[in-house]
């Protein structure tokens, strides 16, 4: 058979499939929090801030009635509001109680164990670190857990090597769920170098899909010539993957929101790249990803898979029947 000359060849191009990717059991159950929510009322549901960080997520969501608010003074009097995956301070709860206003709390029980870490520590008498990027809504969410003087934020090392607290004996850490794991090894290195008598989570904070989309990231890197994470640039974990694979020597690994947000050019001369999705990133984003550079290339997908996921958080009792 011969080829037809009107039909340009398309270069071949390998995509190195990170799994796990995307959607993590927190993100699944806040989502569907709101969409159970939206199903039981005729009025429009609030929530509190971006459910989870991704644009694609919450316009689909408005689209079925969601309305999206930055603050609880901006629920009307007898609405239903809805706390995001990400957590809230006790004040946030406190001012919702305070309006008489319903409320329902999507906040991942994985970021719950972090806040009740934070007030047992603080409680016992321990003056708490916690590791974690300022301004990010679960920071905010756990440092409003216990009383401000209790707990100090801890971003970096040189932060680790000059954070001071009242007694050096009482003092405990605990971090944010998705964080770089080698970054907060490094902090909770110098931090225990400081304080001998540092107290440590039962349990690890950086949440299992966080690690395992780390790892997977870090199973790819090596063999890609460039590396794309479908996240938002708001999304903690979603940055965190494009560090960890340039940190582990992938030339260029960059976050895009969808397939609209990829530049061809940067991928002149690629042979294999890199693929995976922070935790709040839809699959359906993933596939359009794909299916935009078969019209491109000669795609073959390679499924490199570093682990099975089958963590699964069930809905508030109230919501099921
Ligand atoms: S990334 Fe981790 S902590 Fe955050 S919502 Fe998902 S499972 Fe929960």
């Amino acid at each position: 058979m011969t080829a037809n000359p009107a039909q340009p060849t398309r270069r071949p191009l390998t995509v190195l499939l990170a799994t796990p990717r995307g959607y993590c059991a927190g993100v699944e159950r806040a989502i569907q929090i709101v969409e159970a929510a939206l199903d039981a009322h005729d009025e429009p549901v609030y929530v509190r801030h971006e459910i989870v960080h991704n644009r694609h997520v919450v316009e689909e969501l408005e689209a079925k009635g969601a309305v999206f608010v930055d603050e609880i003074a901006e629920v009307p009097d007898g609405a239903e509001v809805i706390f995001s995956a990400h957590g809230v301070a006790r004040e946030v709860v406190e001012q919702a109680e305070k309006r008489h206003l319903k409320y329902l709390d999507a906040t991942c029980p994985l970021v719950n164990k972090v806040h009740a870490e934070a007030s047992n520590r603080a409680r016992q008498g321990y003056h708490v670190l916690l590791i974690g990027h300022a301004g990010h809504p679960e920071v905010e969410g756990t440092l409003g857990q216990v009383a401000p003087d209790a707990i100090t934020l801890v971003q970096t090392v040189a932060d680790a090597e000059t954070v001071t607290v009242p007694d050096p004996a009482r003092v405990a850490y605990t971090t944010q769920t998705t964080l770089s794991v080698d970054d907060t090894t490094a902090i909770i290195d110098a931090l225990k170098r400081r304080f001998p008598a540092l107290a440590a989570p039962g349990k690890a904070d950086i949440c299992y899909a966080t690690t395992n989309r780390q790892d997977a990231v870090k199973a790819i890197a090596p063999r890609a010539d460039a590396l794309l994470v479908v996240g938002a640039p708001n999304s903690s974990n979603s940055r965190r993957l494009v560090e960890v694979a340039a940190a582990q020597g992938c030339p260029r690994a960059v976050l895009i929101e969808r397939a609209a947000d990829m530049d061809f050019g940067a991928l002149e001369g690629i042979a294999t790249l890199g693929l995976t999705a922070g935790a709040s990133a839809p699959e359906v984003l993933v596939q359009e990803v794909i299916e935009t550079l078969r019209q491109r290339f000669d795609v073959t997908v390679e499924n490199v898979v570093v682990r099975e996921e089958n963590v699964v958080f069930s809905l508030p009792r109230s919501l099921v029947s």
